[in-house]
């Protein structure tokens, strides 16, 4: 464990911040199918012995800062929205990794600067004895 290591967690964050500035849109969220019922009393999503509902429809949701939304998501939008999901994901891994690199390189620094400080005191002991 030495400089050698720090370096190599300083080329891993800035590998990981690259990452994230390629990062695409993204936006947190579960898609799921909904079926729905209309307002016309008459339409087959109405029918007493065999109710046909209308869908699926795909919406998100989602839980931000406390809130939850649902949104509903356009067939033809439901691409993008995939990867907007799917960018989020690894938007959250991205940081999640740089957070541990971070904690692993100040648990080696803190380790070199201990080996430094013993190798201090041993120098100044053997300075003291001569
Ligand atoms: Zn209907």
């Amino acid at each position: 464990m030495g400089p050698k290591e720090i370096k190599i967690l300083q080329r891993k964050i800035e590998r990981i911040k690259k990452d994230l500035c390629d990062l695409g849109d993204l936006r947190p969220g579960k898609l799921s199918e909904q079926f729905n019922v209309c307002g016309k009393s008459t339409c087959r999503c109405k029918d007493k012995d065999n109710p046909q509902k209308h869908g699926p429809y795909q919406q998100i949701s989602y839980t931000h800062r406390g809130k939850s939304k649902t949104e509903f998501v356009k067939n033809e939008n439901l691409k993008d929205v995939e990867q907007q999901i799917e960018n989020y994901v690894k938007f959250k891994e991205l940081t999640s990794e740089w957070v541990d690199t971070a904690l692993e390189l100040m648990r080696v620094k803190k380790e070199i600067d201990k080996n430094a400080d013993l190798h201090q005191r041993r120098c100044q002991r053997k300075s003291a004895k001569a």
